[in-house]
């Protein structure tokens, strides 16, 4: 098979081989349904509390509070649609950010059909949101603010602490699209203050199509798809088993290996930055500096050719695959 050499780890990441290996049995040997009640489904039930008791233990919530879903933008949208319907009867008006993820700003477009009504925070040129600002949106209606974690596109991290501890002053629910987030930074939503995160396996490592939402316990959301009563009766749908194991043994892999790798990335990022910056000379990298994914690059160039342009970052494209080789082991 041709080797390529894919570094838009923001859209997706390849399966790693060691998830992959736990998951191919439940596709045909464990491939029990478990909410039967003979023993191929029970096992299967037990493999996914133990992975449910794997993301819990990432992001420091009890596996009760941890729900599967089919990716992050369904988790997004329970996360979000449920507390509205949830919590109508205690007001009607959200507050997000001008740079969330479709999945959340599609979702609030929705609501806003629905009666609901939406602040749309802006954001500085680093993609900060102003935390004046959003204290100034919240009304008596207020029932959920929603904030990415990190930003899918210039890797801006949002003040999340800040964020949760005011919105648990206000005593209005607070969600975070960690999408980009889970697998390049540490979680904590305890100390954080976030009562729902969405996560999805396949930006860590894990298959396309299982993700996963964290519920604080004692926050009230509804199901958004009728069914069986599956996941707690929050989300109906025979539960994607190797999926599952996908999403649980790639978290978990991540976080064994996170300061390593998390080094290695930032000294990457470093050396591209650095590469570009000494072969072009009017660039601006776009977003912060510090808080930054470590894996995210976003650069505007001023007053080069496309065709120039094209040649000096294939230049760097190539001491860049270098030095990744030499990094991780391959060379
Ligand atoms: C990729 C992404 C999503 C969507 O996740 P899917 O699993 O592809 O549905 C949502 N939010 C952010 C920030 C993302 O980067």
């Amino acid at each position: 098979m041709q080797k390529i050499r894919y570094f838009d780890h923001a859209a997706t990441t390849a399966v790693s081989q060691e998830v992959l290996n736990k998951m191919l049995p439940y596709f045909y040997i464990s491939y029990g349904n478990p909410s039967s009640l003979y023993s191929i489904g029970r096992k299967n039930k037990k493999i996914i509390e133990y992975q449910r008791e794997n993301i819990a233990n990432v992001i420091n919530a009890n596996p009760k509070e941890i729900y599967f879903t089919s990716c992050g933008s369904e988790s997004d949208n329970l996360a979000i649609k449920g507390v509205c319907f949830a919590n109508k009867h205690k007001g009607n008006h959200i507050i997000t950010s001008k740079i969330e993820h479709p999945a959340v700003l599609n979702t609030c477009r929705t609501l806003e059909k629905e009666g609901f009504e939406v602040t749309y925070l802006n954001v500085d040129e680093n993609g900060f949101i102003n935390l004046e600002e959003l204290k100034n949106s919240i009304r008596k209606t207020t029932i959920l603010i929603s904030i990415m974690f990190a930003n899918n596109e210039i890797g801006t991290i949002e003040p999340i602490e800040k964020i949760g501890e005011i919105a648990r002053n206000y005593n209005i629910y607070f969600h975070t699209d960690a999408v980009q987030a889970v697998g390049n930074i540490r979680i904590d939503v305890q100390k954080l203050n976030i009562d729902l995160l969405s996560m999805s396996a396949h930006k860590f490592y894990g298959p396309k199509g299982v993700g996963a939402l964290f519920v604080r316990d004692g926050v009230s959301f509804s199901k958004i798809q009728d069914g069986g009563h599956q996941e707690k009766d929050k989300r109906a749908g025979t539960e994607n088993i190797a999926g599952i194991v996908g999403i649980g043994e790639a978290i978990k892999l991540v976080y064994n290996n996170f300061d390593e790798y998390n080094e290695k990335l930032l000294s990457l990022r470093d050396y591209y930055f650095d590469k570009v910056k000494n072969s072009i000379p009017d660039i601006k990298i776009n977003g912060d500096l510090n808080n930054r994914l470590p894996g995210n690059s976003n650069i505007s160039f001023k007053g080069i050719e496309g065709e120039e342009l094209l040649l000096k970052l294939d230049e760097v494209r190539n001491l860049y695959f270098y030095r990744f080789c030499v990094l991780f082991g391959l060379i």
